[in-house]
């Protein structure tokens, strides 16, 4: 699957330094072999004009399996069915620039496989599986007056009790997870947890935190209040995802344990705008509005505390097509330089890899030509445009 591959007049943001490098970018057998001038042109040549190159983007906040913004339309739907449309969301964030995606709830060994096998093209995919839930909690599809009982499959599985957890992370570590992720305070979508209040027990943090890091891995939990935070990164958790609701106290919490934050802002923009179009549960647009604005003082509470902050998209059913919108709305707060650092380094730091999210000799071929220099016309990160080119593991993605 890898290939070859030579960028001519780029000028190129490595992932890190503010400065620009102007050279052309050598891809052998899908890995970045040399960056330089006059290198070798045999095979496919793309000139790039003096546009800017940057490393692939990186989704740290992705679901595959996100087919609904109708949780249990989501659970309850056919696997081959949400296999497929997940299928097709994933090869759509390829070619918007997406290189790579973290899955925190959802995907599994087999659609990790038919990627791997070249079965369908998609962004390098790491998967939590699905997300666990304690009953009643954000993982938990029900609404109150449904009387069946509940497990999940696809995003979320509702898990309680300390013996159980311990399995199902050890059932998701045999089977490929990247990192587990668990839901530790309430959320938008799910229809009986107020937003604020924390869920899982210490113990229960606690247990899948040790499985997980004595597998190498570690945890990232769902959680915007400050009380759920702190209930998370004291019990272990690395990965806070959204933390809208984020304050000073807590965000130096939060550095203190090198704890990261994936801020996913563009999900409750397009959830204001379209989400009672798309049937959204009046407690949920409720619950929506209530961490709309937060999101961007939180980016900006972290980053001053000196905690890692990454991107993410979490945009579920068809509000995936604002994934580049995602863009937009962190820019305002970081400006093009840290949202770039934030979608490609920083992302690749989270995720503890260092073969992406960087263009230098030896990391994966990943880019993307912007049709624009996004230093000056930040646009040119989020708009989509034909001048746009995606290159992953250097066979140009179309
Ligand atoms: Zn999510």
């Amino acid at each position: 699957m890898a290939g070859s591959v030579t960028i001519t007049n780029a000028r190129i943001f490595d992932g890190h330094a503010a400065e620009l490098t102007e050279a052309d970018i050598r891809i052998e057998d899908g890995r970045i072999a040399a960056i330089g001038r006059g290198l070798a042109e045999d095979g496919q040549v793309i000139n790039a004009e003096g546009r800017v190159v940057t490393p692939g983007f990186i989704d740290n906040h992705f679901h595959a399996y996100g087919i609904s913004l109708n949780m249990m339309q989501m659970e309850a739907s056919r696997t081959s069915y949400v296999a497929l449309l997940g299928a097709r969301r994933l090869r759509r964030a390829l070619v918007r620039g997406f290189t790579t995606v973290r899955d925190v709830a959802g995907g599994d060994i087999g659609l990790s496989r038919a990627i791997a096998e070249g079965l369908i093209e998609a962004p390098h995919y790491y998967y939590t599986g699905p997300a666990l839930s304690q009953t009643g909690g954000h993982g938990d599809p029900r609404d109150a007056h449904l009387d069946m009982c509940c497990c999940g499959s696809h995003g979320t599985e509702v898990v309680d009790g300390v013996d159980a957890l311990r399995v199902a992370v050890r059932e998701r570590l045999r089977t490929g997870a990247h990192a587990i992720k668990i839901m530790a305070s309430g959320g938008v979508v799910s229809l009986t947890d107020p937003i604020r209040i924390p869920q899982y027990s210490p113990e229960e943090i606690s247990v899948v935190v040790e499985e997980a890091r004595r597998r190498g891995s570690y945890v990232a939990a769902h959680a915007y209040s400050p009380e759920s935070i702190v209930h998370a990164v004291t019990n272990g958790v690395r990965s806070i995802e959204h933390g809208n609701l984020l304050d000073r106290e807590t965000a130096q919490l939060m550095a203190e344990r090198e704890a990261v934050l994936v801020p996913t802002l563009v999900t409750y923009l397009a959830m204001s705008e379209r989400g009672r179009d798309m049937g959204m549960a009046e407690v949920a647009l409720r619950k929506n509005a209530e961490v709309l604005e937060a999101g961007k003082n939180a980016i900006e509470l972290a980053t001053a505390a000196g905690v890692l902050v990454g991107f993410g998209s979490d945009l579920m059913g068809e509000l995936e097509v604002e994934q580049l919108r995602g863009l937009q709305a962190q820019h305002e707060v970081q400006g093009t330089l840290e949202l770039l650092r934030s979608l490609t380094s920083r992302n690749a730091q989270i995720l503890g890899v260092d073969h992406v999210g960087s263009i230098r000799p030896g990391a994966n071929g990943d880019l993307v030509i912007l049709a624009d220099d996004p230093f000056t016309n930040p646009s040119a990160l989020w708009l989509e445009s034909e001048r746009r080119v995606v290159v992953q593991s250097g066979i140009v993605v179309t």
